[in-house]
């Protein structure tokens, strides 16, 4: 089962030495309480009816194109109808028989049928021209993912030499070929702020500690922004936002 929800960007602000900075969150970050919903919802059907529900680790966004519950733009993330690619995805398997073999039948054609980038591209190549990093060809199927902001701000290490400093745009991944895309015009919206950071706090984030290095205070409000996992990237992904001095607001 593949489940498609509304994820929508955030911002987190960040202070600095009398200053603040705004960064936002792409969509896809803050999933966990979706994942516990979805699961919760499952297995109140599921599970009294003696089934199980399992959320293993699969290729969700693969999933969701392959089974027609989305499709592929040029900048390869998966666009759901009603959602643009402001959306969270989540898997989960089950032992229930859900589908009657006349579904199932068409399900399987489906699933040959559905890898397909959406229509919208064929006339569209906005994201070509607005990614930071050219990793978006205009004339093949995937993108250089080596060269994805998302990438390489995602993994720890210094930014490679090509990498131009006006290229950061998000605390985490980069929100460029998502809010120039034509597609996802009616889904976007204005960011609400879920955390601020005091000077204090912001001191710690720009030290990329381990997990169980960090401050329980610090090491709380990352997991609630399900950005614990990246605590060891953050600080210089929010110095890159900062801009040369280290400081200020972009
Ligand atoms: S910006 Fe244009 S080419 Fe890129 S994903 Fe959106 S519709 Fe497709
Ligand atoms: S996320 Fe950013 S760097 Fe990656 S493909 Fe989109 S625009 Fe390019």
């Amino acid at each position: 089962m593949v489940i498609a929800g509304r994820a929508p960007c955030y911002l987190v602000v960040f202070h600095s030495g009398g200053r603040e900075l705004t960064a936002i969150i792409p969509p896809t970050y803050l999933g966990s309480s979706f994942r516990a919903s979805c699961r919760r919802m499952l297995e109140e059907v599921l599970v009294p009816a003696g089934f199980g529900v399992e959320r293993p680790t699969l290729p969700v966004k693969l999933l969701a194109v392959r089974t027609g519950l989305g499709e592929y733009g040029r900048n390869d993330l998966c666009y759901v109808p009603g959602m643009g690619s402001f959306a969270r995805l989540e898997a989960f398997i089950t032992d229930a028989d859900l589908v009657d073999g006349n579904s199932a039948v068409a399900l399987d054609s489906g699933v040959r049928a559905a890898h397909v980038r959406m229509g919208s591209c064929s006339t569209c190549s906005s994201c070509h021209w607005a990614c930071p990093t050219r990793c978006i060809p205009s004339d093949a199927t995937l993108i250089n993912a080596e060269r994805c902001l998302t990438y390489l701000n995602e993994n720890e290490g210094p930014w490679p030499d090509w990498l131009g400093r006006g290229s950061h745009n998000s605390l985490l991944g980069c929100m460029r070929c998502q809010e120039i895309c034509p597609v996802n015009r009616p889904y976007l919206a204005d960011p609400e702020i879920v955390a601020e950071f005091d000077d204090a706090e912001t001191d710690v984030v720009l030290q990329n500690l381990r997990q169980d290095l960090l401050p329980d205070v610090i090491r709380a409000k990352l997991a609630a922004l399900d950005l614990d996992d990246y605590s060891t990237v953050l600080g210089r992904n929010l110095l890159a936002l900062m801009g040369p001095a280290g400081t200020g607001k972009e």
